[in-house]
């Protein structure tokens, strides 16, 4: 279990300072329910800056692997992971100022927390660049189809098969 990893947002975006470190992705819990497998990690860099006007931000890369589930054939789809985000935090700002510039400007507004999890930032920035439903490419879905797997090539026995599996 990864340690939770909490920052004070507006100090390391004034301070200019970097973070950088490896996650498994078996301790992302909230990512738990898409994955096919969870034996990977994610690198991620985190740094803080400042641009001209005194906005503070926080730029986010993060790189990895995934392995989702495919939702056309349900096998394994291994997902390559290269996010970059630069993430604005919201002048003195909570939630809903945050939320609110988040609506009014081009980039993402983030609340400009003081105790801001790390760990969980990076999840969340995961789970919004996944696709809803992940599929191979077209025609390279891999998985044996239900018909060879009931040993027949004539669909209509094979759902026979089935449905007298099912009463047995
Ligand atoms: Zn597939």
């Amino acid at each position: 279990m990864s340690e939770q990893i909490v920052i004070d947002a507006p100090a390391f975006a004034r301070d200019a300072k970097t973070l950088r470190g490896k996650i498994a992705v078996a301790d992302l819990r909230r990512l738990q329910e898409i994955l096919s497998a969870a034996g990977t990690f994610v690198d991620y860099l985190l740094s803080g800056k400042t641009d001209s006007h005194g906005t503070l931000f926080l730029h986010l890369v993060i790189e990895g692997r995934l392995q989702l589930q495919c939702q056309r054939c349900l096998g394994n789809l291994d997902f390559p992971l290269l996010l970059k985000s630069a993430l604005e935090l919201a002048p003195g700002g909570g939630e809903l100022e945050a939320m609110a510039a988040d609506e009014r400007e081009d980039a993402d507004v983030i609340p400009a927390d003081k105790g801001m999890a790390v760990i969980s930032l990076i999840e969340e920035e995961i789970l919004l660049a996944l696709p809803i439903a992940p599929r191979h490419a077209p025609g390279a879905c891999g998985a044996p189809s239900t018909f060879a797997l009931h040993g027949t090539d004539h669909p209509m026995g094979a759902l026979a098969a089935l449905k007298g599996k099912l009463t047995k």
